[in-house]
């Protein structure tokens, strides 16, 4: 699978000064590529009677809803406030200025519900712990939390212990 790492580009000083911005355009242009990837995320799950695949605005949303598909499921998006047009539940998190929030319409889950939680990159793990914590909320079960890459360095996996964690890409 490392050799997927190919189709990411990196991009200096995007969206400001001092990050590397994983860019994955590249392994979405590429149908085999993006195939494999969604395959390598999904795997570990299939036997795993996943009821709603959720996906955190907005990459989270490219890569869950193929993961959705492949797992027979139903998709759910987590989304930055004030873009679902229904009642939702909502979480704020801490930012390095300022606060965030993420939201999910309140009837989005059951509880009990198992769910698997995708985003395309974990970097302090900030935005997937508020993801959890509004799936709490909502008294979902949390089966794992899939990612397609990691920024091991950031140690994001740290904050992010309420689940099995996989990802397919590491970088250190
Ligand atoms: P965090 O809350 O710090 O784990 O950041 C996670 C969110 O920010 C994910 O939704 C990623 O899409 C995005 N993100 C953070 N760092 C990067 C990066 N270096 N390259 C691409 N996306 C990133």
């Amino acid at each position: 699978m490392d050799e997927l790492q190919k189709y990411i580009r990196d991009v200096a000083d995007f969206p400001k000064k001092g990050i590397i911005f994983k860019d994955i355009s590249p392994l979405l242009a590429n149908a085999n590529a993006f195939g494999r990837a969604v395959e390598a995320m999904a795997a570990p799950y299939k036997e795993q009677n996943i009821d709603k695949v959720v996906g955190i605005e907005s990459r989270g949303f490219i890569f869950g809803v193929a993961i959705s598909t492949l797992l027979h499921c139903g998709f759910i998006p987590v989304r930055k406030p004030g873009k679902l047009p229904f009642k939702t539940l909502k979480k704020e998190y801490a930012l390095e200025y300022g606060t965030d929030a993420v939201e999910m319409h309140v009837d989005a889950i059951k509880p009990g519900e198992r769910v698997l939680v995708v985003d395309d990159v974990l970097a302090t793990g900030g935005t997937m712990q508020a993801a959890c914590e509004l799936l709490g909320q909502a008294k979902a079960d949390i089966v794992g939390l899939c990612f397609f890459m990691e920024l091991a360095f950031l140690n994001g996996r740290e904050r992010l212990l309420a689940a099995p964690m996989t990802t397919v890409l590491t970088y250190n």
